[in-house]
């Protein structure tokens, strides 16, 4: 068949599933170059083009999308906020946005929410009822509550609360065959998920306090917990439309420590020892950042760590002095400045973009690799390694205390071959020190090859199985988590 043919029967396939979705979506369908433009990116460094954007207006446009994309054999990727950073939300079909799914209900112990609530519009709700739902991305406020499920989010606070999948209690989702499911509640789709996980090969779940990598199925002990199959699948299990989340009193009174090392290796040595202190947070910013911060550090400071603590203020601090082996250059108990210096950690990503060329800017590959604290030391001394062996540099911060660290590549932007070893040599270290190849970020277009390799053969086929389950047509965001392709360099914008 002739490029032309071929051309001709898109335009006309194109043409005729907007036709369809017009006439059985009550919500808006946009096929013009402007949408499809915009739906084409997020904030990672890939750009896919959809077919069609569909902004569904309640839950049977949810189900007619999915049946029609079965009709037109193309897929349907729901979209939050599209603050990713490795490609999850975006695919070649149709591009399903719930922005209009934003209601909150806010309950004693938890709230129930649409997952086109912004994080920002439900921390404002609860405030009022001095309440907050701890996972809390660098994002701030422009992040969704689908996508933070979609992911398995957190930030800075979940050494203490955890991810988001230990803070939802029930999902309600639209599964690929546009069949409605509201877990744990269903007692027979729970029990078909408990017969499939127990089957986990636990040796080989990475080690750490958190993993966005893959399906949760370590996290699956009895039938009143399947609603974590859900979380961090991107989209490719059901399209979440509500959720009940924990929620937590708001502390009365914080503490923030900041604290400067000479060395990386002072630093994450002596984070292990804070860690025993029960902080609510430590994090961690290198040298690049803190020349963005406004305070004149010592000279011969390297990084520094944000240690914070939300309850026992007082015994806290005296054994965090005991302990500390660097300078305390801060203590912060006025909400208004424990504030302005969060602002400096989460603005970290941004500060190290601006301080690197555009063309010298490597993608988001590496970025978001977590192994238990105590191995902390080894995966910087990896990293070290592939900065000598490819000439790279990098720039590094993060969740320190949870052993997850965000690193930021610096060479020759267009070196795609290069990006993709330097991912496979870090990922085999990163899996050999019992880590996760993603803490936080999830594994999308950059590492859904991975992660056949990280949980080995056995658990690869249970995730099969979990998506056969749910997805036997694979209509839902097709290419992530199960992926037979390598995409890790495909797709990467204005390369
Ligand atoms: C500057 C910056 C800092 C960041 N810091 C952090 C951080 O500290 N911690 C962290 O965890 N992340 C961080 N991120 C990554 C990102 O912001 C979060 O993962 C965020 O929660 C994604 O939300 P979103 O609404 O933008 O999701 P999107 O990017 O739109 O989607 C993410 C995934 O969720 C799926 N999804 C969305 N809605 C649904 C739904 N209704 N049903 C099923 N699946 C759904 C999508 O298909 C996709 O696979 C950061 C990003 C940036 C740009």
């Amino acid at each position: 068949m002739g490029l032309l043919q071929n051309q001709n029967i898109e335009f006309h396939m194109r043409d005729s599933l907007q036709k369809t979705l017009q006439s059985n979506i009550q919500g808006d369908v946009f096929f013009k170059k402007e949408f499809i433009n915009y739906y084409s990116v997020d904030a990672s460094s890939y750009q896919i083009y959809p077919k069609i954007i569909v902004i569904a207006k309640n839950e049977k446009d949810i189900s007619n999308t999915i049946k029609i994309a079965k009709k037109f054999k193309t897929s349907v990727t729901v979209r939050g906020a599209g603050t990713g950073l490795v490609g999850s939300a975006l695919n070649n079909g149709i591009i399903l946005d719930l922005k209009k799914f934003d209601s909150i209900k806010v309950n004693k112990n938890y709230v129930t929410v649409g997952p086109g609530t912004l994080k920002g519009q439900l921390d404002k709700i609860l405030k009022k009822s001095k309440k907050f739902f701890p996972p809390n991305p660098s994002i701030g406020s422009f992040c969704s509550i689908g996508g933070m499920i979609g992911n398995n989010s957190s930030g800075s606070r979940s050494l203490k609360y955890g991810s988001v999948v230990d803070n939802v209690t029930e999902i309600t989702f639209i599964d690929g065959k546009g069949i409605k499911h509201t877990l744990p509640k269903n007692k027979i789709i729970s029990k078909k998920i408990l017969d499939i996980t127990k089957r986990t090969e636990f040796k080989k779940i990475p080690k750490v306090t958190k993993n966005s990598s893959g399906y949760k199925i370590d996290k699956i002990k009895t039938t009143k917990d399947t609603q974590n199959i859900i979380i961090g699948s991107e989209g490719t299990l059901g399209i979440i439309i509500s959720a009940k989340l924990k929620i937590n009193k708001i502390p009365k009174n914080r503490i923030l420590f900041i604290i400067e090392y000479k060395t990386i290796t002072d630093a994450v040595k002596n984070a292990i020892q804070i860690n025993d202190t029960n902080p609510s947070a430590i994090e961690f910013v290198d040298k690049i950042t803190l020349k963005q911060i406004k305070f004149s550090f010592n000279k011969k400071t390297n990084c520094i760590l944000f240690v914070e603590y939300d309850e026992k203020l007082i015994s806290s601090e005296k054994k965090l002095k005991k302990i500390v082996t660097g300078k305390i250059i801060k203590k912060l108990n006025k909400e208004l400045d424990i504030f302005q210096w969060w602002k400096y950690r989460d603005a970290s990503l941004h500060y190290s973009l601006k301080s690197i060329k555009k063309e010298k800017r490597i993608p988001h590959i590496i970025e978001d690799s977590a192994v238990p604290l105590e191995n902390l030391l080894k995966l910087f001394t990896s990293l070290n390694k592939i900065n000598k062996k490819y000439k790279t540099r990098s720039i590094s911060y993060g969740h320190v205390g949870n052993g997850n660290i965000h690193i930021r590549l610096i060479s020759d932007r267009k070196r795609k071959q290069m990006i993709k070893n330097i991912a496979i040599e870090f990922f085999d270290e990163v899996i050999k020190l019992d880590g996760t190849i993603t803490a936080e970020h999830g594994d999308g277009l950059a590492r859904s090859e991975f992660i056949k390799k990280q949980y080995g053969k056995k658990n690869y086929q249970i995730f099969k199985e979990i998506k056969k389950l749910f997805d036997p047509n694979n209509i839902l965001n097709p290419g992530k988590v199960i992926s037979k392709k390598s995409t890790i360099i495909d797709n990467l914008e204005n390369f």
